[in-house]
């Protein structure tokens, strides 16, 4: 019962996930507008916003102008709601606990910056800077609320700010090295974000995850895709998608490697 209350939830808030993405580049306010087509501008009906069973029910286009609806909008909903599920999985489906809400929030700003990347090539302030209070409001609660104090070695507040100048120092060495032709400035701050969100041991193999799938997705997309080595790639989706495998299965994996190793 509660998986299908998260599935539905996931897909409730991947579709609105899309009209953030939407808005954030038109500049529309996200919250005080009703939902509109973006081709005729015909105010949508509740029939045209349910998510993933309108869009194959209009045939995948708006019912007003006929224009067809892109397949980021189930997309996103269907990966949304299983993100959540596979969350929720992580925490034995008992969602009662302020942890599981903080992790699905992030994973939500996560998904908008991977979208917007994709789309935009571009990683805007209005959404890293909000996460990282987040994750940095997260990490004092954090030490207020366990036998840690703030400011000392074991603090999650310290090892986030520790996080944050390795990750970003990290790229902000190769934006600086390659003139941005490897890294934007945005991803620089993305590390801000991401070094808070995983402490400073689980940065490292943060930094290692993400550059696995990066090659192996740029490989992809060099080999099948049409992509030169050196093409513009919005590195900002890998991170987003590493962060949330981290966040997904970090233990397992860092176990795994750390066995790897011998240690
Ligand atoms: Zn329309």
């Amino acid at each position: 019962m509660t998986l299908i209350i998260i599935f539905v939830l996931g897909l409730v808030v991947g579709s609105f996930l899309n009209v953030v993405v939407y808005r954030l580049h038109s500049g529309e306010s996200v919250v005080f507008k009703r939902s509109h087509c973006p081709k005729c501008g015909h105010e949508l009906a509740v029939l045209d916003l349910i998510p993933v069973v309108s869009f194959i029910w209009l045939n995948r286009s708006c019912r007003y102008c006929q224009t067809k609806i892109s397949w980021q909008y189930p997309l996103i909903e269907l990966t949304t709601a299983i993100l959540f599920v596979l969350l929720a999985q992580n925490f034995q489906f008992s969602i009662f606990n302020f942890q599981f809400w903080y992790l699905l929030t992030v994973i939500c700003f996560l998904i908008v910056i991977a979208v917007f990347d994709y789309k935009h090539y571009l990683i805007l302030d209005k959404v890293i800077f909000p996460a990282l209070a987040l994750v940095t409001v997260w990490n004092i609660f954090l030490d207020l609320t366990t036998h840690y104090s703030l400011l000392t070695t074991h603090s999650h507040f310290v090892s986030g700010l520790e996080g944050a100048l390795l990750v970003s120092g990290f790229f902000g060495l190769q934006y600086f090295v390659s003139r941005g032709r490897w890294i934007g400035f945005g991803d620089v701050k993305f590390g801000l974000l991401l070094g808070s969100l995983f402490g400073f041991k689980l940065s490292l193999i943060f930094l290692l995850v993400s550059y696995a799938i990066g090659g192996a997705f740029g490989l992809i997309l060099i080999v099948f895709g049409g992509k030169k080595l050196g093409s513009k790639l919005p590195f900002g989706v890998f991170l987003s998608a590493s962060a949330i495998i981290m966040m997904l299965y970090g233990l397992k994996l860092t176990n795994w490697y750390f066995k790897l190793l011998g240690l």
